[in-house]
């Protein structure tokens, strides 16, 4: 296939490589100076869709993703797939699904979880959204780039499955970090309240796979200074995402909000940008009821 790659960061970067790779013919765009294993890079998104059969875009966010499919969709071909694997607000994704029906393009929105790590090693899970026809031509690449895709529903499905783990993930980290913090407090160690809560009905994720207390439970971004990891401000990107979603849904999501509004408040306030999502706990560790 002639693929289109927009975006060759941190993620889009081992994605479009790992699809040369596999034998595709890349090209890519992006707005920064980049070089891309097997990639051959072009100086606008116009000209890296034209003539495509899947144009793929790994963008920070909406409006951006708005501008660039304006640009991109008037120079795709009929038929062919545009596939944007940006975390961005629902209702971008259905916006820019409605531009493409109207130019004769196929459009998948499909976000992903795995990180850089995922990114890289082609592992990474997709959430997909879009018709069977536009699902069945991109889940080839998602093969190349994921070991995971599931078709969740029409467009805009794909974010919002994203931004509702990410919602339950973010409240979970939280709710297991005061937990801790509260246990420190009370003065039972750390390994105890793992292995009782681990095998217990407060068992999580963020408990079982990814502890917040260092040199407890499975190797961790706690174990590394609270390193990223996933790290806080892109969690709170994706709350603030799930809250604005909640908003034009009317949806009552009380604590999403709140998560939103602590990791805003350790983001922006304290000392968590830069450090992984689990670094709540030592935020926990620090602070009384005041
Ligand atoms: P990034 O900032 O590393 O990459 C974004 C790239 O887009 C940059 O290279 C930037 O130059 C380029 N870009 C911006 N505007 C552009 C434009 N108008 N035209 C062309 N290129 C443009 O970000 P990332 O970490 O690769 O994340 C990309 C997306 O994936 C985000 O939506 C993020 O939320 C999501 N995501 C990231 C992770 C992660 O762990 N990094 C995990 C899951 C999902």
């Amino acid at each position: 296939m002639k693929i289109g790659f927009i975006g060759l960061g941190n993620m889009g970067g081992p994605m479009a490589a790992n699809l040369a790779k596999a034998g595709h013919d890349v090209v890519g765009f992006d707005m920064a100076e980049v070089n891309i294993d097997g990639v051959t890079m072009v100086s606008s998104g116009a000209e890296a869709a034209a003539g495509a059969d899947a144009v793929i875009t790994m963008l920070p966010k909406g409006n951006i993703l708005r501008a660039v499919a304006a640009d991109v969709i008037p120079a795709m071909s009929k038929g062919a797939v545009l596939i944007d694997c940006s975390t961005v607000d629902v209702d971008s994704a259905r916006a820019v699904d409605a531009d493409t029906q109207a130019a004769g393009v196929l459009f998948v929105d499909a976000p992903v979880s795995g990180g850089i790590g995922g990114a890289s090693g082609g592992t990474l899970t997709f959430m997909a959204g879009g018709s069977a026809e536009a699902f069945g031509k991109a889940d080839p690449l998602f093969d190349i780039m994921g070991q995971k895709a599931v078709h969740c529903g029409d467009a805009g499905a794909g974010q919002a499955a994203k931004i509702c783990n990410n919602m339950i993930l973010g409240v979970t980290m939280i709710a297991t970090c005061e937990a801790f913090a509260l246990a420190d407090k009370l003065g039972l160690d750390r390994q105890k309240m793992f292995d009782v809560v681990s095998t217990s009905s407060g068992y999580s994720w963020t408990m079982n796979a990814y502890c917040p207390a260092p040199g407890v439970g499975p190797q961790s971004p706690a174990d590394n200074d609270y390193q990223p990891g996933f790290a806080a401000d892109l969690m709170l990107k994706d709350l603030r995402l799930s809250q604005q979603a909640a908003e034009s849904a009317d949806a009552d999501t009380p604590m999403g909000a709140l998560a939103q509004a602590l990791y805003a408040q350790f983001v922006e306030n304290e000392d968590g940008l830069g450090m992984d999502f689990s670094a709540m706990l030592p935020r926990f560790e620090k602070r009384g009821r005041e």
